[in-house]
């Protein structure tokens, strides 16, 4: 019979109704460590002071209202992010995958409004995921996403990760925009290279084409810099972001510039939900702390200090580990065993990991994890390590 939640999760055995900063509990009492944070989603910890206090007195004085009216805490949000980033305006959505479905809408009505609509296509990597919805799985283009659920949504180009010369030759008067995540999360912590970026910029330049990053995972000071892509020194047309900037409360957004967006006219978008007051409050919240330079270089101290426990761990199990790779606190451990192996037997020890494709098992705690927990962290994975 089937189960009363649709079965289309491989769950584990664990369930927990409690969060204190990096730690969750379960009804029994035992704590699990948690480096995955809802992947990568609980930016400042579980049941974090201040962003309860600021959701709660937002719920204290307007849920919701329609877009059919101004809404303060969403110009509140969007003013932030427009000091903060390259864009010029934003659209707020409530999970990544919708931002997907308005880039893909953005790129190719702003191609159709300068004189070319025949400019339909947008080119993916191979190990790319941009979200579940139909869009989305056919951005991706990847087996195990579409099988069963054409037809898929004509118009992306699938082409093999960092092969240049692919890149070059799909290039054609039909392309809209390149879409790329800086850092692939899903496809197992693949860093794309500051020189490569700077290569999709040019082409993307030369040939009047869009470039949007997926910053989904990797953005919102995940890698230690308020945005992946700021260690490249280029910026990308469109930007989607969404997971770690609600800290927990369901929150994405689209970023662009002025002339990217220009197709966006009253009417061509919308959404409900978007935007509403709970969210933005909290979103704006988790700007205001990590937009902090105080607060990125603490990022990027303790990425060095997990890093520098994990290279001691990797020399210490050479038949598990192969090496570490990622940037900030997004961080990969490519495994020489399946990823399912070590994080089942994290879970024994009671830690959270999360595994990734390209057998690799992910890190992304809470950016406000304390030194004391990422020496647990490093003692737990030791331990799993060990009684493989
Ligand atoms: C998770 C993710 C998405 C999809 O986000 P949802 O909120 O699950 O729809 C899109 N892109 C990237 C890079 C992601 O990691």
């Amino acid at each position: 019979m089937i189960t009363s939640v649709l079965p289309t999760y491989n769950r584990a055995p664990l369930s927990f109704v409690k969060g204190e900063g990096s730690w969750l509990v379960e009804a029994d009492g035992r704590r699990f460590l948690d480096m995955g944070a809802g992947i990568a989603v609980n930016t400042l910890g579980h049941a974090n002071p201040e962003l309860s206090a600021t959701l709660k007195a937002q719920a204290d004085t307007l849920w919701h209202v329609s877009n059919l009216y101004k809404i303060p805490a969403q110009q509140a949000l969007a003013d932030k992010l427009v000091e903060t980033t390259f864009a010029d305006t934003c659209f707020f959505t409530n999970s990544g995958t919708e931002t997907a479905e308005l880039a893909i809408k953005m790129a190719r009505k702003y191609h159709y409004d300068k004189g070319a609509p025949e400019r339909i296509e947008i080119i993916t990597f191979d190990g790319c995921f941009h979200g579940r919805s139909t869009g989305a799985i056919a951005a991706s283009g990847a087996e195990k996403m579409v099988k069963g659920f054409g037809p898929l949504m004509p118009g992306f180009v699938h082409l093999p990760f960092g092969d240049h010369d692919a890149l070059t030759a799909a290039i054609s008067d039909k392309t809209a925009a390149i879409l790329i995540e800086p850092i692939q999360g899903e496809g197992g912590i693949r860093v794309v290279p500051d020189h490569c970026l700077k290569g999709l910029r040019d082409l993307c330049d030369t040939h009047g084409i869009l470039l949007i990053f997926d910053e989904v995972q990797c953005g919102v000071a995940r890698t230690g810099k308020l945005f992946a892509h700021e260690y490249a020194g280029v910026t990308p047309d469109i930007m989607m972001v969404a997971k770690g900037i609600g800290g927990g409360f369901p929150l994405g957004v689209v970023l662009a510039t002025e002339d990217a967006a220009s197709g966006m006219v009253a009417g061509t978008h919308g959404s409900t939900y978007g935007g509403n007051p709970l969210g933005c409050a909290v979103g704006l919240k988790v700007m205001e702390i990590v937009s902090d330079p105080a607060f990125l270089a603490d990022v990027n101290r303790k990425s060095a200090l997990l890093r520098q426990h994990l290279e001691g761990l990797i020399a210490a199990h050479p038949d598990v580990f192969e090496r570490v790779r990622g940037q900030g606190l997004m961080l990969g451990l490519k495994l020489k065993i399946a990823p399912a192996d070590l994080v089942g037997k994290c879970y024994e020890q009671g830690l959270l990991t999360v595994p990734a494709a390209d057998n690799v098992v992910r890190l992304l705690p809470a950016l406000n994890i304390s030194d004391a927990d990422i020496a647990e962290a490093v003692k737990r994975l030791d331990a799993a390590a060990a009684s493989l």
